[in-house]
């Protein structure tokens, strides 16, 4: 006999009110439901987990990934930064792959929705069902909390849909896609002949732990059973970082991502169990090395990829990503790949064709996409006023939806819906008019929140900063580095990252190294380079104006200078280049074309927003070596780390460094920004440097990045004398805002860099000032 349906209470469900309501926390709906609490909002986050993150939790422990795993100085900032920079932090764990993220992560999205003013949050509560005004508007929805025998009613101005599913959206009758687009719909290069209900698999990921002795491990009769070795390392499945992680243990077709989600739950326990007994019985390569390893843990909520993608004001293709598409209404950026896997999963030929061919193969080079522009209209609603969108469900195709899936980008993607939601509530407007009518409004308060923007620009008027004028104690002046530099010399070494052999090192390719001038002029270029033949060698060299740190045009068809270098065989020589330019500051690139007999030494220090690049084919470069820096000297030095760069309106290097940098050995450097009439400040705002360069998992535990302020403080002057209004010891954030004790009638306000993390300059990238108090407080 079947046990009778749960009893639900019998009085009328609860009824909450709001502003704005999010479904679903991942870390999409987790980015909207803070952005618009802090901006004013009351708003309600209901999640149907017990931890926030999605994906990303530690129920699931998908590590959190975005444009730096591809593009120097990309991270994401924002709300997601200041997650992932406390994170690393405060944990103990490495986070090198998937299947490691801990409960320290889960505590610092809760401490943060806790400390959230003005938000509310149900967890281990689930949106069931939706409560409309007409067709066009959502009143409310109505949520469950199982273990609380509670049902309730939460009605809203703004809802967002972050459910990943798109529940929310379908529920209210919206129209949506799921499933691959032929090419012939939008002519995108990754879509296939024929249009399916293929989508992306799901996965649960394991990870392993060294146990100090022999670990026996005997699989249960139900696991599934890998005999071929061809399966795992020709097909894009490597196994062996035993210590876990594992993605491509992955199952989709034939079942249905929603439907038959607990089906493929069970199907991906089977399959993982069953690749733990290939790993530490079979495989010839790693049964050694995992004699003492076990099993530790094991996903049992399957981490989803793709299903349901909501119809916007927009949809986004593939197309976008790849030519970066300058929209209007740009709110966010993406920059990964277009990662695409192989329907099936486990169960098809091959994992993700780029895991399986290579960095280098033609597929790599036709799917490397971005730094690009995302617009606001794919995360509202084409059918419902009053609903947006954030995450994986946005108006995508299934091939653009292979880049901005990836969770830094949905966190930056749900920022800016709860920045929208918030504008419209305060523009008095339906969210579906945001887009025509409080773009700009919605751009500046991203930017002023710490977001980038690729294609704007800090113009806020309210910001008193932008009308003063900057000294600062020194300039740092660039003068370049080589093998030799440490970051005494002025640039940054990178933790942990080992250096590239001298074999790695040979021009296989042509290679770039971006260089910002400030002009006047450049009389000399010297490049580091060994010949490693027994005859001397030619290289051509050229020196090329570019649009920023990420113009991957091989050619950009505005060359400054070209030569062709000779080398002498031998080893580390400076080889001059009399370059004898004159012009305007420029963001140009040094490239040296392919001489494999030659090596063009990677630089020891990291110069702070000088990247390089690698050709991939004929026609475009990508990041090359982790965002080191390649050896070359400047003569006279470039003055592109002057005090003004912190007005430039840009947070991290881009067509210019937008970062001023002081001259190391400055034991205490100051900025000053000066004011012709005396000014009234409530709050000031800075923004330094640290976690932009690389990805997030690159970073090792208990970080803190060398290159961030530690200890300063704020001063301001009153007729003629300094007062202090801030002081700040160990921080370790990259934006931080301070409401002054009081308001403060001021001509000057200077900000002193008492101490950094290790870095012998200091530096900022951005100072804003403001009356009044900050928006939300
Ligand atoms: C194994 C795997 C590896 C991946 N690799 C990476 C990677 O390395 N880096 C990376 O950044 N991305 C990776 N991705 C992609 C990424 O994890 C997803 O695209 C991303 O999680 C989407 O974010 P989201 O916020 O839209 O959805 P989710 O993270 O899925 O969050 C949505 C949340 O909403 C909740 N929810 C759903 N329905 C309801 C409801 N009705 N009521 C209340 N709550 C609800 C769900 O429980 C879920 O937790 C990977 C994905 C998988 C599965």
């Amino acid at each position: 006999m079947m046990a009778p349906p749960l009893p639900m209470p019998s009085a009328a469900p609860d009824e909450e009110i709001y502003d704005v309501v999010v479904c679903g926390g991942g870390l999409a709906g987790f980015c909207a439901a803070v952005a618009a609490a802090r901006q004013g909002s009351r708003t309600c986050l209901v999640h149907d987990r017990p931890v926030f993150g999605g994906n990303s939790s530690s129920e699931v422990r998908v590590t959190p990934h975005g444009a730096a795993q591809f593009h120097a100085y990309a991270r994401e900032t924002g709300i997601i930064s200041e997650l992932l920079t406390e994170e690393r932090a405060r944990n103990h764990e490495e986070i090198f792959e998937n299947g490691w993220t801990n409960s320290v992560w889960d505590m610092v999205l809760y401490d943060m929705a806790a400390s959230t003013p003005r938000l509310a949050f149900h967890l281990n509560t689930s949106v069931h069902s939706v409560l409309m005004n007409h067709a066009r508007e959502i009143a409310a929805v109505r949520t469950r909390t199982p273990a609380a025998e509670r049902e309730r009613v939460l009605r809203a101005t703004t809802f967002i849909d972050c459910t990943g599913d798109g529940t929310v959206a379908h529920l209210a009758g919206c129209t949506w896609r799921m499933g691959t687009e032929a090419a012939g719909e939008f002519q995108e290069p990754h879509a296939p002949p024929q249009a399916s209900g293929d989508v992306m698999g799901s996965s649960i990921l394991i990870k392993t732990r060294h146990t100090g002795a022999p670990a026996p491990y005997r699989p249960p009769a139900w696991a599934a059973s890998y005999d071929d070795a061809s399966f795992f390392y020709q097909q894009g499945r490597d196994p062996s970082e035993i210590r876990g992680g594992f993605w491509w243990i992955e199952i989709g077709m034939p079942w249905h991502t929603i439907h038959d989600n607990e089906a493929i739950r069970h199907e991906l326990t089977r399959h993982a169990l069953g690749v733990w007994d290939w790993i530490k019985n079979k495989d010839p390569r790693l049964k050694g090395k995992a004699l003492c390893y076990a099993l530790d843990w094991i996903g049992q909520v399957p981490g989803k990829r793709e299903s349901r993608r909501i119809a916007g004001q927009y949809l986004m293709t593939e197309h976008d990503p790849q030519n970066r598409t300058v929209f209007p209404d740009e709110i966010a950026f993406g920059g990964w790949f277009i990662d695409l896997h192989t329907p099936g999963g486990l169960l098809a030929a091959s994992s993700e064709p780029m895991a399986a061919l290579g960095q280098d193969s033609a597929y790599a080079a036709k799917s490397y996409a971005g730094p690009y522009g995302i617009p606001l209209r794919i995360l509202v609603s084409r059918d419902v006023d009053n609903l947006l969108m954030a995450g994986r469900n946005v108006s995508v195709t299934h091939a653009a939806l292979g880049t901005v899936r990836v969770m830094n980008t949905t966190a930056l993607l749900g920022q800016a819906a709860g920045t929208a939601a918030d504008a419209a509530r305060r523009h008095r407007i339906p969210a579906a008019r945001v887009t025509a009518e409080a773009i700009q409004d919605v751009q500046q308060t991203l930017l002023r929140e710490g977001c980038f923007l690729p294609n704007f620009r800090n113009q806020d008027p309210l910001d008193l900063a932008r009308q003063a004028t900057v000294r600062a104690s020194s300039e740092f002046i660039l003068g370049g580095a080589g093998p030799e530099s440490t970051w005494a010399s002025g640039g940054l070494r990178w933790v942990g990252t080992a250096c590239a052999t001298l074999d790695d090192q040979r021009l296989v390719r042509r290679r770039g190294q971006w260089l910002h001038l400030s002009g006047p002029r450049l009389e000399t270029i010297e490049v580091c380079l060994s010949n490693l033949s027994t005859v001397p060698q030619r290289v051509r060299a050229t020196l090329q104006k570019t649009d920023g740190i990420w113009d991957y045009r091989v050619e950009t068809g505005a060359t400054l200078a070209a030569t062709v270098l000779e080398v002498p065989p031998g080893e580390q020589q400076w080889i001059p280049w009399k370059t004898d330019w004159e012009g305007e500051a420029a963001c140009a690139r040094l490239d040296l074309e392919a001489n494999p007999e030659v090596v063009w030494h990677i630089s020891g220090a990291i110069v702070p927003g000088h990247p390089c690049a690698q050709a991939i084919d004929g026609e475009k470069m990508r990041r090359y070596q982790q965002a080191a820096t390649l050896s070359f000297r400047l003569h006279p030095g470039q003055l592109c780390y002057g005090p003004s760069q912190i007005l430039s309106g840009v947070t991290r290097p881009h067509s210019q460094t937008n970062l001023w940098r002081s001259r190391p050995g400055d034991a205490e450097p100051w900025i000053t920004l000066e004011w012709p009439q005396p000014v009234e400040l409530g709050w000031v705002q800075a923004t330094f440097p640290g976690h932009l360069l690389k990805h997030y998992h690159s970073y090792p535990p208990y970080f803190r990045d060398p290159q961030t302020p530690k200890d300063y403080s704020i001063h301001c002057r009153q007729d003629g004398h300094w007062h202090e209004v801030v002081r700040v010891e160990g921080n370790y954030q990259q934006r931080r805002r301070h409401r002054l004790p009081a308001p403060v009638r001021t001509d000057a306000l200077r900000c002193t860099l008492h101490a950094t993390h290790g870095d012998p300059s200091g530096a900022i990238y951005e100072i804003r000032c403001y009356a009044g108090t900050p928006p939300g407080d």
